[in-house]
Order: structure tokens, then C-alpha cells, then sequence
């Protein structure tokens, strides 16, 4: 790799991000706009940038993707570089990249499931939303999931939109989704699929629910799937008056689906308030789900006694996120986050995005927060001469890594884009070693 340091000299700050997301790219973008000073390397663990973007989004929300065009911007700037395919902690340590650079931001997200901590959850046939989504947008840490989707029923855990994400790709038909990047082997299971009812489960009422409207609305816009909701399960419209402007659109569309019946369509998306899991039962694999009846206090969910079974071959909890630890930065294990005060971590480490505030917000909630951390680096920390990307240069020479440039990005993204066909936006690369050949074209 050739680093150009002819510009840079003693009062050049240098800054390592870790993380290659939106919270990675708005801080990056907010830092280098107005400073001629600052050089940031932006180091991620996969060969490919712009991480929930590309693997967490749903493949059918393309328009919200067409964000990576603005950190591809950021990118293409000349105090921008992205470090691709180079993990912490297999790679190089902390300790090490504060020899060489000024700060270090980790925007390394929030990719751990959060454990639901009841009975059979280890069981097969349980796998959490982080794997789940990862296995339909081609994250290679997931590709080999294979989750048997031979079953007639999933129970998804949550009223989240990543619960909407979920049971909405699960649900739609091949020809919704041929417009999509969906994973190639994800199609291949769910298009073939014999789930005949998908149930989301929220462990509150419809309006402590946590998706939004806009991501409600799609479910009741399916080819072959009809979205059922208990009249009984909603306030009443007299309420109305009291509530936000995103419960007020929430209870207009869950009402809109009253009106639907179960034999509509193929397939029916039941959509269950007032129920908490209590077990997951199966021996091995999966087999159903013991429900409690719940219902709100003081905004608390409390437990009614009554349970039910739902016979079900596959959950999927969608019950929010863990920062990965990483040795030596302190960890608050109750929160999943690193142990920050308003992203200070120590002197000359930062944390951004969902490692600084955990899994909350959309997309956009990360430029404030990227500009913030921006902001307060800018304040806190004077150059003080550090090596910089001629120190990561040399460590990648002396452990031989193939890492990943933008340049070479952009030979993986044209060759994702040429890969593509019926319409769909690209074919994802999702093994390591196929998206590091495709840099050698
Ligand atoms: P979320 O919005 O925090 O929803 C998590 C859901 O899990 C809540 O309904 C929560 O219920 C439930 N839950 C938590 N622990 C539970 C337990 N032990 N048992 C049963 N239910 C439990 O999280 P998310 O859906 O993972 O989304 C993460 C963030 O990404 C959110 O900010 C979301 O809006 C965003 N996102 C946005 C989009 C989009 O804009 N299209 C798509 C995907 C994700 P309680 O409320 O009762 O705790």
C-alpha cells in the first residue's frame, strides 16, 4: 500500500476509525471537511465499506442504501483512506494503533444478538436477527447459516423494524424481491420455503411498539401474504387525540388490517401484542414457543399467568444488539457498550454510532453523533507527531495483509454491479476470498 505523506508534517492529527458504517463515515466526513490538518484511515475488518448499509439495511430498502454515495464522497477525498480487510485484534491491537496514531474512534457497531435468557434458547432453529439479516445480505460471517426454513411456522421476536425487516423478507415472493440485492443463497431457502404463518411477537401493547409507520405499512402491501392483527388487541380511535404522530399512522394502519381475513392470501403474518416468550421449547431443534399473556403498566410489561404454545420450527429474536468487548477498553456488560461519557473513552480513544450509544436511531441519527465525536476530538487532542499511515503501511508489509483500499472497493462494487440480473442492483460477493479476487481484475 503507497501513502502519500509528503503533505503532512508534526501538526497533522491522525485519526484511526474503527468501523467502516455510517457512524465510521459521518465522523470521518465531519472531521476532514474543514481541517486541512487531519488524516483519517478508516479501518474495517471486511474488504468491503459502508457496513449496516450493506449488511443490515434490507435488500428490499435500496433507496435508503443510495446513502453510501455520500461516504463514498467522503472516501474519495485525498485525507480519507479506507483500510479494508484488516481486523482488531487479529490484525493489530489497540495498543498498537495508539502508538501510531493520534485517536482512535471505534464505530464498530452493535453486531451481537442480545440473549432473550430464557429456557432453549441454545436450541437449533433459534437464531437471532444479527445472524438472520447478516445470512440475507451476504455478511460472510453468516453465508453458512443455512436455517431450515422447511417449517410452517416462525415466530419473530420483537416490535422493532428489524421484526418488520424480518418477517417482511421472509414473506415476500421472489418476484417482490427480484429488484433487490437479497443474498443468492437466502432466495434460493426462502423462495422455496414452506412457512405458511409468520408471527411477530411484541411482549407490550400496539402502542409501545417501536416500529415505525412507514416500515408498518409495507406489511400490509404484500403479493402472498395477508397481515392479521385482534381487533380486541387495539385502543380505541377515541383515544387518538392523545397520542404522537407516529402511534396516531401506527394505529390507522394495524386497523387498516383488521379488515383482512385469513384465507386472503397464501400466507398470513400474524401480528401478536400482549405476549412475552417465557420458554423455547424442542429437543434439539425447535418445536414451539410458550408464550405469557402480558399486559401494560406504567409503560411496564407484567406478566398475566395465562400461557399459550405456539407450535413453531424457527424464532427469530429481534431484541436489539451487543457491542463486541474488545481486551483492555472498559465494557459495561449490562449495556453491551463500551463505558464512555459522551463517547470519551480514555485520552485518546473515542467511541461512536450504536459502540457509543448502543442499538437505537436510524441511519441518519449517526451524523449528529458523528459530528459530535468530530467536534470534540477537534477540541481535546493536539497533534503530537505520531507515525501515522506510514505505520500502518509498514505493520501490513511486516505481517504480509492483503488489505483492501477504496480503489479495490470499487473493483469489488463494479464487479457486484456486472454480476447482476432480472433487475436487481448487484449480486454480492459474500465470501472473503472471492470479494479479495475480484481486486486483482
Ligand atoms: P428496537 O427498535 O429497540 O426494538 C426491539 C424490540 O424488542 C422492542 O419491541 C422490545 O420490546 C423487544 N424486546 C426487547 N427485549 C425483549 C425480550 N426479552 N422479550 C421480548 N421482546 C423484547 O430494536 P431493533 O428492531 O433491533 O432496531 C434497532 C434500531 O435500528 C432501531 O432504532 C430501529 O428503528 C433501527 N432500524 C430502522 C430501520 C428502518 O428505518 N427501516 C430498519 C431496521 C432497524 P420493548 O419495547 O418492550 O422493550
Amino acid at each position: 500500500m503507497v501513502a502519500n505523506n509528503s503533505d503532512e508534517n508534526s501538526s497533522t492529527l491522525w485519526v484511526a476509525i474503527i468501523g467502516a458504517g455510517p457512524a465510521g463515515y459521518y465522523t470521518a466526513e465531519a472531521l476532514t471537511k474543514d481541517d486541512a490538518n487531519v488524516r483519517v484511515d478508516i479501518i474495517d475488518k471486511l474488504p468491503t465499506p459502508f457496513g449496516l448499509i450493506r449488511a443490515g439495511v434490507a435488500p428490499d430498502h435500496q433507496s435508503i442504501k443510495n446513502v453510501s454515495r455520500r461516504y463514498t464522497a467522503t472516501n474519495d477525498r485525498d485525507n480519507v483512506r479506507f483500510v479494508g480487510n484488516m481486523a482488531l485484534g487479529r490484525d493489530i491491537t489497540i495498543a498498537e494503533l495508539k502508538e501510531i496514531y493520534d485517536v482512535i474512534v471505534l464505530a464498530t457497531g452493535a453486531p451481537n444478538d442480545r440473549a432473550l435468557g430464557i429456557d432453549g434458547e441454545d436450541l437449533d432453529g433459534v437464531i437471532g436477527s444479527g445472524a438472520f439479516v447478516g445470512w440475507y445480505n451476504s455478511h460472510p460471517d453468516f453465508t453458512h447459516l443455512e436455517p431450515d426454513l422447511k417449517v410452517a411456522s416462525v415466530a419473530v421476536i420483537g416490535n422493532g423494524n428489524v421484526a418488520v425487516d424480518v418477517a417482511r423478507i421472509l414473506a415476500k415472493t421472489s418476484q417482490e424481491m427480484a429488484d433487490t440485492d437479497l443474498a443468492g443463497h437466502a432466495a434460493t431457502h426462502i423462495h422455496s420455503s414452506s412457512i405458511k404463518d409468520i408471527y411477530i411477537i411484541g411482549r407490550r401493547g400496539p402502542l409501545e411498539a417501536a416500529f415505525t409507520p412507514k416500515e408498518l405499512s409495507e406489511l400490509n402491501q404484500l403479493e402472498n401474504c395477508v397481515t392479521l392483527v385482534e381487533e380486541n388487541q387495539l385502543p380505541p380511535e377515541s383515544i387518538d387525540e392523545t397520542l404522537s404522530g407516529a402511534q396516531k399512522k401506527n394505529m390507522a394502519h394495524l386497523r387498516a388490517m383488521t379488515a383482512n381475513r385469513e384465507g386472503d392470501k397464501p400466507v398470513r403474518l400474524h401480528i401478536k401484542f400482549y405476549r412475552r416468550p417465557m420458554a423455547i421449547l424442542g429437543d434439539g431443534c425447535v418445536c414451539g414457543l410458550r408464550l405469557e399473556g402480558t399486559r401494560v403498566e406504567d409503560g411496564k410489561c407484567v406478566g398475566t399467568g395465562e400461557t399459550e404454545v405456539l407450535p413453531t420450527g424457527l424464532i427469530v429474536p429481534c431484541i436489539g444488539y451487543r457491542s463486541s468487548p474488545i481486551e483492555d477498553i472498559p465494557y459495561d456488560d449490562n449495556l453491551g457498550l463500551f463505558l464512555n461519557d459522551s463517547g470519551r473513552i480514555d485520552a485518546q480513544l473515542y467511541c461512536v454510532g450504536w459502540a457509543r450509544r448502543g442499538p437505537t436511531g436510524t441511519i441518519g441519527t449517526n451524523k449528529p453523533d458523528g459530528a459530535d465525536i468530530a467536534a470534540k476530538i477537534l477540541t481535546d487532542i493536539t497533534p503530537s507527531g505520531k507515525e501515522g499511515r506510514l505505520g500502518l503501511d509498514r505493520i501490513v508489509h511486516d505481517r504480509d495483509l492483503q488489505i483492501v483500499t477504496f480503489a479495490d472497493w470499487k473493483k469489488i462494487d463494479a464487479a457486484e454491479v456486472a454480476a447482476a440480473t432480472h433487475g436487481a442492483p448487484r449480486s454480492k460477493f459474500s465470501d472473503v476470498k472471492d470479494m479479495v479476487k475480484a481486486t486483482e481484475a
